[in-house]
C-alpha cells in the first residue's frame, strides 16, 4: 500500500507538473485518497498522458512541415539562378498539359498556316487587280459583266436590229438588255466592263470594242448631263453599227490597234431620273435628299412645281452634282449654284463623284490617246480649249473629222467662254488627251421634242464613230 501510495504521489506529482499553473499544488499533499478519487486521478492521468503525446506528435509534424519548407525554398533558391530553369516549369507546366500529345501539335500547326494561306492569295492578287498604265491584253482589268445580267423569258434578241433605229426613250434597263444581245451576237468583238456603281445603285457600262492586244485607247462617252439622254440611243446605234461593220470584216486594222471605249450612259442616275421622275430613285436617303433640292430650287425660281416637269430637266447625277463641273480642272474658280441642284452645281469638291473618278481613272488606267464627249445640244463641235502647238493642230483636225460629218459648227470653247471644270477641259489640259464635245441637235425652248430631231441627229452622226477611230488609229 505504502509503494502504491508512494507511486501514486509520484504519479501526482508528475501530473501536476504536466497540468501547469492550473493545478494548486500541495492542496492535496499528504492526504489520503480513497479508491475512487485513485480511479478518477488514473483516468486524469491517462487524458493527460494522451494529450501529451498528441502534442508531441503536432510538435514533431510542425517541425517535420517547417523543415520541407525550408528544404524547399533552397532549392528553389538554388535553381532560381538560371532564368531558364525558372522559366521552364512556368511555361513547361501547361505546356505539359497540351505537348505531350503529338495531336495537340496537329492542332496547333493550322492556327499557323491558316492565315499563311489566307494572306498568299490576297498578295498574289493585288498586283493583279492593280491598276497598270502598260496595256496587258491576257489578263487586263477588264471584267465581264453581263453574264449577270438576268432577263425575263420573254426577252429575246430581234433578229435584225437590236438597238431601235426610230426614236424612243431609251431607257437603263433597255440600254442593259440590248447590250446583253449585243454581247451574244458580237462577242468576238467586243467586251462589256462596269466603272463603276453609281449612289443609286446603277453600272457606269463601257463597251469595249478592240482587240486586247491594241496598243490605244479612246474613249467615247454620252450623256454626263442627264436630260440630253438622245444621245443613249444614239450611243447605242453607233455601237451596233460599228459592230455590224467590224462583222462584216471592215475597220479590222483600226479593231486590231485601237480599243474604243464606249460608255453610251456616263450618267445612269440622273438619266433615270430625268426620264422616270422620283419614282425609278432606289435608296430612300438620296430620294429624300433630291426632294429638298426640289424644294429650295422651286424658291430659287429655277424649279417646277410639276415633279415630272421638274425632273424632265434634270441634268446632274441624283446627288445634285453637275459632273461636267466637277473635274479637277480650274474647278476652284468654276461658278454655278452654291449647292446641290438639279443644275450647275459643281460639287463640294473637285472630283467628288463616283462618275467623274470612274472616268478619270478609265484614262489613267489605259492608254488612253483621244475622248470625245456628247451632249445637247447646238449643232456644233466644241475644240480649242486653250492648248497651243502640236495639241492645238490635233485637236482641230480632230474637230475637223468630226464638223465634216455631221456638218456641225465649229466653235472654239474659249471664244464662247464656256465653263471650266468640264470633262473634256480636263482631258486635254490636264491629261494633255485631244478631245472634243459634240453638241446634237437645235433645241432651244424646253421642253426639248427629241422625236422631231432624231432622224437627223441619228443621221448626222452615223460615221463619226468609225471616222474618228481612224483618225487616231493614224495618229
Ligand atoms: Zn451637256
Amino acid at each position: 500500500m505504502a509503494d502504491d501510495r508512494y507511486r501514486y504521489l509520484e504519479e501526482l506529482e508528475q501530473s501536476e507538473k504536466l497540468d501547469g499553473e492550473n493545478t494548486k499544488s500541495g492542496t492535496r499533499k499528504g492526504k489520503k485518497l480513497t479508491a475512487e478519487q485513485k480511479r478518477k486521478l488514473r483516468q486524469k492521468k491517462k487524458r493527460k498522458r494522451m494529450l501529451a503525446m498528441v502534442g508531441r506528435i503536432a510538435l514533431l509534424l510542425l517541425i517535420a512541415a517547417v523543415f520541407l519548407v525550408l528544404i524547399h525554398t533552397v532549392m528553389t533558391r538554388l535553381g532560381g539562378t538560371g532564368s531558364s530553369a525558372s522559366g521552364s516549369p512556368a511555361s513547361g507546366s501547361p505546356a505539359s498539359t497540351v505537348l505531350p500529345v503529338e495531336s495537340s501539335k496537329e492542332s496547333n500547326a493550322p492556327a499557323t498556316e491558316t492565315p499563311a494561306q489566307a494572306e498568299t492569295p490576297a498578295v498574289t492578287e493585288t498586283p493583279a487587280v492593280a491598276p497598270t498604265a502598260e496595256p496587258v491584253p491576257e489578263e487586263s482589268n477588264m471584267v465581264k459583266t453581263y453574264g449577270k445580267w438576268q432577263y425575263s423569258t420573254d426577252a429575246y434578241a430581234p433578229e435584225g436590229d437590236i438597238v431601235p433605229t426610230t426614236y424612243q426613250m431609251y431607257t437603263y434597263d433597255r440600254m442593259r438588255q440590248d447590250i446583253y444581245f449585243l454581247m451574244h451576237r458580237y462577242s468576238d468583238y467586243c467586251e462589256v466592263v462596269s466603272l463603276a456603281t453609281t449612289a443609286d445603285g446603277r453600272d457606269i457600262v463601257d463597251v469595249v470594242v478592240g482587240s486586247r492586244n491594241a496598243k490605244k485607247d479612246v474613249i467615247i462617252q454620252y450623256t454626263i448631263h442627264a436630260r440630253e439622254y438622245i444621245n443613249v440611243q444614239l450611243g447605242m446605234w453607233q455601237l451596233e453599227s460599228y459592230l455590224k461593220a467590224l462583222k462584216a470584216g471592215e475597220y479590222a486594222d483600226i479593231w486590231s490597234d485601237l480599243r474604243l471605249h464606249i460608255i453610251p450612259m456616263m450618267n445612269p442616275d440622273g438619266v433615270t431620273l430625268s426620264q422616270l421622275g422620283f419614282d425609278s430613285v432606289q435608296n430612300p436617303e438620296i430620294l429624300a435628299n433630291l426632294k429638298t433640292i426640289w424644294g429650295r430650287d422651286n424658291e430659287a425660281g429655277k424649279g417646277d412645281p410639276d415633279p415630272a416637269g421638274y425632273c424632265s430637266r434634270w441634268k446632274a447625277n441624283m446627288l445634285g452634282v453637275d459632273l461636267n463641273r466637277n473635274f479637277d480642272v480650274g474647278w476652284e474658280t468654276t461658278g454655278g449654284s452654291s449647292g446641290p441642284s438639279c443644275t450647275r452645281y459643281k460639287g463640294p469638291s473637285a472630283a467628288s463623284e463616283i462618275e467623274t473618278q470612274a472616268l478619270v481613272n478609265l484614262a489613267k488606267n489605259t492608254n488612253c490617246i483621244g475622248q470625245i464627249a456628247y451632249h445637247s445640244s447646238g449643232d456644233l463641235v466644241y475644240w480649242d480649249y486653250g492648248t497651243e502647238g502640236a495639241m492645238y493642230e490635233t485637236d482641230s483636225a480632230l474637230a475637223d473629222t468630226a464638223v465634216g460629218l455631221t456638218g456641225y459648227k465649229k466653235t472654239s470653247t474659249i471664244a464662247s467662254d464656256q465653263n471650266l471644270g468640264g470633262c473634256s477641259d480636263y482631258f486635254i489640259l490636264v491629261l494633255g488627251i485631244p478631245s472634243i464635245t459634240i453638241e446634237t441637235g437645235d433645241w432651244y425652248d424646253w421642253p426639248w421634242d427629241y422625236a422631231s430631231e432624231w432622224d437627223d441627229v441619228r443621221d448626222r452622226n452615223s460615221g463619226v464613230v468609225p471616222a474618228l477611230a481612224s483618225f487616231f488609229h493614224t495618229l
